[in-house]
């Protein structure tokens, strides 16, 4: 449209044309980062390995500082010239994503076969984890206290594990099926080994002469010694253990032009390494820039670790007494200004129709704002104020940097949630801020090269803007 007076979003790799070599640069850290961020507990430990690389502590007298909940969320600040009272910058993002958990009491042996049970976390495809790869990450913790980590499947001479699918051949009844009954959560058995337990002296007798309880479950009895071996684990240590089911292998380059990043878990690491960058990169910011990553938001920020739990409050309390301490807490919160950085839906080339394209994302045209989210009405939403938007808006076009504003699907069709209205109840001004990717939620998701640059700059733009009009 030939008009000035009408928006149009624009594409990132165009107003960024001859910047290839520092998006290149951007996305080959980020991609290093996201393939040894594989659980939320791994995604805190890189981020603090990178604070602490750049000076920051657990002391809250020092001006760059950390702390850790759990190993699960972390909270960081980087002191600014104007005092606390005047509010900070804050971007929050999850640690966590989509995966299958291990049951409590996982193992098993069905028809020769040694399998792990699992109970999906968040918004899964469940057939998109069939027949593939897969890594086993997380931690076990035994009764002496210790605990042991476990990483299995990613190194190229690691195995793998996988859920087997069903053959076509044998597939005619569930063809007929709708999808949620087609795939059953009490299928996606992992499977774990295959070879029984090796015979001790003796053993083979005892068989013969009908000793046969210890005949049975003999690959499940290998899988136990294998775990033995390796950590030092006795079935009872699985009770007090989170093992993480996710797809095996680091992140790739995708397409000809190597434009699309390809990984599991970018909803919401994408938003945690951009914001970081963002932090660590930004000039003499004004206000004093807080980054908060949480864990357990894709099953409803629950938890002593998630968004709606007391840890943020009380690492500002914290921060408050020891920088400032005449300062009250509540005015702190109510002077501050905070992004919700989560990924958006990607409008997908295949499913168009399910997107209203007025009010969507279009990938590679810079990072996404949402004024609102929640569905169905708005329900669950923050609904950030429109003051605030052109405050964000300004900021953004000083600087040149692309962004678009979209709403997740059409209305009564789509909708989701994330944790900008536990930001805002603090009184923070507050709205969602994030690229647009494609296949979100599957064990391979998109995310645009030139977006993840410009939505660093965007959260970088926002941690140096000086204050309101
Ligand atoms: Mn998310
Ligand atoms: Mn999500």
């Amino acid at each position: 449209m030939n008009n000035d007076l009408a928006y149009s979003s624009r594409n990132c790799w165009e107003v960024y044309a001859d910047r290839q070599c520092k998006m290149d640069e951007l996305a080959e850290r980020y991609m290093a980062f996201l393939s040894a961020s594989k659980t939320e507990r791994e995604t805190v430990n890189n981020v603090t390995q990178i604070l602490r690389a750049a000076s920051y502590s657990e002391d809250f007298a020092n001006e760059r500082v950390f702390r850790h909940y759990r190993g699960k969320a972390i909270f960081v600040a980087r002191r600014g010239r104007k005092p606390l009272r005047d509010g900070v910058r804050l971007i929050s993002a999850h640690t966590d994503a989509p995966r299958l958990d291990f049951k409590q009491r996982p193992l098993l042996e069905q028809v020769g076969v040694g399998q792990a049970k699992t109970h999906y976390y968040g918004g899964i495809r469940k057939y998109q984890w069939l027949a593939r790869p897969l890594a086993v990450h997380g931690v076990i913790v035994k009764e002496d206290g210790t605990t042991v980590a476990v990483s299995l499947g990613e190194h190229p001479s690691d195995p793998v594990f996988t859920i087997a699918d069903l053959l076509p051949h044998l597939a005619q009844k569930e063809m007929g099926k709708t999808l949620s009954d087609a795939f059953e959560a009490e299928k996606l058995n992992v499977i774990l080994g295959h070879s029984p337990e090796k015979k001790a002296d003796g053993a083979e007798k005892k068989e013969q002469t009908g000793d046969a309880d210890k005949a049975k479950d003999q690959v499940k009895a290998r899988m136990l010694r294998l775990l033995h071996e390796r950590y030092g684990v006795r079935e009872e240590d699985l009770f007090s253990a989170e093992l993480q089911v996710v797809p095996a292998g680091p992140a790739r380059a995708v397409g000809l032009d190597s434009a699309l990043i390809g990984g599991y878990g970018q909803d919401d690491r994408v938003c945690v390494y951009a914001s970081l960058a963002a932090l660590l990169d930004a000039e003499a910011p004004e206000h004093t820039c807080c980054l908060i990553y949480w864990d357990k938001e894709e099953i409803g920020s629950e938890g002593s670790t998630g968004a709606q739990s007391r840890f943020m409050e009380y690492c500002m309390r914290d921060l408050v007494e020891t920088w400032e301490p005449d300062a009250k807490t509540r005015d702190v919160f109510q002077a501050s200004k905070a992004i919700s950085a989560d990924v958006h839906a990607a409008i997908d080339p295949d499913w168009q129709d399910l997107h209203e394209k007025l009010n969507s994302a279009t990938i590679g045209h810079g990072p996404s704002f949402s004024k609102f989210t929640g569905s169905r009405g708005k329900y669950g939403a923050n609904d950030a104020h429109p003051e605030y938007i052109g405050w964000l808006r300004s900021v953004l076009n000083q600087r040149g940097i692309p962004w678009q504003m979209a709403e997740l699907g059409k209305v009564d069709l789509g909708g989701g949630g994330t944790v900008a209205l536990y930001l805002a109840a603090y009184g923070m001004d507050t709205i969602d801020m994030g690229p647009a990717v494609l296949s979100m939620h599957s064990p391979f998701e998109l995310v645009s090269k030139a977006d993840l640059y410009a939505t660093k700059l965007a959260y970088q733009a926002f941690f140096e803007a000086a204050s309101c009009r």
